[in-house]
């Protein structure tokens, strides 16, 4: 007789509520499940994708240490999940299936459609909070409705965090008699899936002692000079969590900790870097509450509907020019080109990237979307849909339709030096402090004769885009 641990983006040991409450009810063995075509469909990342095999090997071990054989699986997609579960419980004689939730429709439906399937088995199948502080839909407005704009949300999590904040679990119940049941191996690579460049290997090391390292030295290193630091992509301002947070190697009761303890407890007060990195810690959870409140946001919908009728450029050329760096904007190239070699993007250049391609291009942010899920390593369905929506002005919060960074401008503010422009635009190097952010292309003698003029005119993409949004009616 068995309990389950079922894996999904919980990928360490520590305050893992799922894997606690397994091993407290008697022996646990874990699954995982490898789904390459609902991966594909989801346009996950090849480097995403190896980060967890990689993970899953320095997980492997650590249950082993527990005792806690490793069970891989493959199924082409979630929907033969609820089979191959009904299989496992019959072979192992499982009596619960433990989980830590996961949000967006296709999960939801996935969880439900196991959940009645080993019910008709007499197997329990129970889901915990994991991903978010609160669990979404317990933070609602005086109206009883789910919040839209941020900074209101942000209120109401800082009302609850003083009564006490969310505390990492305790380490799972001591090693439980090994199981006769082996621990399958991890493969190195799924099909359709390439492995990355090895240099992300060093990049993103794998493993709860990796992620909790970096966790713990950017906190006693970065985290009081956070809010000075982090609009600076040539600095190592941010902590570069994200895709452990993304795939559960770290969790956001650990990031919380780590930060409280470096403020004396206190929340909303305090080192002013403390607070703004636990402010964007809020902004995630913003964003996993936004996608269960307002479902239609993970189908490919826009937050604000009306947006929908925004015309936006079919224009195949220029966004191929914005996906390999060749737009002309030197900080908009070298953001493209950080994504795709590194699987990572600075926040700052995020938004930057993302309102070029919406605003100056007036291309559709799905086609941002899916490109940037298509490459990051950290791509949280979430969060990446939250930051194009906003990006775009269709989402919530959405900044206001008519204001537009410019990218020459966020350039000299934010890279004033181009020491990040240099690094991936080597092209450019030879560039002064001035030129470098605009600089003179197309062979000019004082340019590069490798890098393209600007792509677009700045102020008439601008009043384009300002049209397009007019067009929606008074109220955008
Ligand atoms: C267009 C766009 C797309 C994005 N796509 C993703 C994505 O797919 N996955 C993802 O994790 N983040 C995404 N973000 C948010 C943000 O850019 C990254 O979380 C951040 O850059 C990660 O770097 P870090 O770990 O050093 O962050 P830090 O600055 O150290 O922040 C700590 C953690 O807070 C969370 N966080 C920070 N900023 C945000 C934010 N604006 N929204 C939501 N969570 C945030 C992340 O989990 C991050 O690891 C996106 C933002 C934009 C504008």
């Amino acid at each position: 007789m068995y309990q389950l641990m079922w894996f999904r983006s919980d990928l360490r040991v520590h305050d893992n509520p799922a894997l606690c409450s397994a091993m407290a009810n008697g022996p646990t063995l874990a699954l995982y499940i490898l789904t390459p075509e609902q991966w594909r469909e989801h346009n996950d990342a090849a480097c995403k994708i190896d980060f967890w095999l990689r993970n899953l090997r320095t997980l492997q071990q650590s249950l082993s240490r527990l005792g806690v054989p490793l069970l891989i699986r493959q199924v082409p997609t979630w929907a033969e999940i609820p089979q191959l579960m009904a299989e496992l419980a019959h072979t192992h004689d499982i009596r619960g299936v433990s989980v830590n939730e996961e949000y967006g429709v296709n999960e939801t439906r996935r969880d439900q459609a196991v959940r009645a399937q080993l019910a008709g088995q007499g197997v329990s199948f129970t889901s915990h909070l994991d991903q978010v502080l609160f669990p979404p839909g317990s933070i609602r407005n005086r109206a009883g409705n789910y919040f839209q704009v941020y900074s209101q949300f942000r209120r109401v999590c800082y009302e609850r965090l003083h009564l006490g904040p969310p505390a990492p679990v305790p380490p799972p119940a001591p090693q439980q008699p090994p199981p006769d049941i082996s621990s399958d191996v991890v493969p190195t690579q799924v099909s359709g899936f390439n492995p990355p460049d090895p240099s992300l290997v060093q990049l993103w090391p794998a493993g709860e002692n990796a992620a909790q390292v970096r966790l713990e030295s950017f906190a006693d290193q970065q985290l009081a000079s956070y809010h000075r630091q982090r609009d600076l992509p040539a600095t190592p301002g941010t902590s570069r969590l994200s895709p452990y947070l993304t795939a559960g190697v770290l969790s956001v009761r650990q990031c919380l900790n780590a930060a409280l303890v470096r403020n004396k407890g206190i929340f909303g007060g305090g080192n002013e870097g403390i607070v703004s990195w636990i402010n964007e810690l809020l902004w995630r959870e913003f964003y996993k509450h936004v996608l269960v409140g307002f479902p239609r946001v993970s189908m490919g919908r826009a937050f604000r509907v009306q947006t929908e009728a925004i015309a936006w450029r079919q224009a195949p050329d220029e966004l191929l020019a914005w996906q390999e760096g060749g737009t002309g904007f030197p900080l908009v190239d070298a953001a493209m080109r950080q994504l795709v070699a590194t699987g990572w993007m600075h926040n700052r250049l995020r938004m930057v990237v993302a309102m070029f391609l919406t605003k100056n291009l007036l291309i559709d942010w799905r086609e941002g979307e899916r490109f940037f899920m298509e490459h990051l390593i950290d791509g949280d369905l979430a969060a990446n849909n939250g930051g194009w929506q906003w990006s775009a002005s269709t989402g919530t919060d959405a900044v206001p339709w008519f204001r537009i960074f410019n990218p020459v401008t966020q350039s000299q503010r934010f890279d004033p030096e181009g020491s990040f422009i240099r690094q991936w635009v080597p092209e450019l190097a030879h560039l002064d402090n001035r030129a470098i952010h605009q600089p003179p292309g197309g062979g000019d003698l004082f340019g590069s004769a490798d890098y393209p003029a600007p792509m677009v005119d700045l102020r008439k993409s601008r009043e384009r885009a300002l049209q397009a949004f007019r067009n929606l009616g008074s109220e955008p």
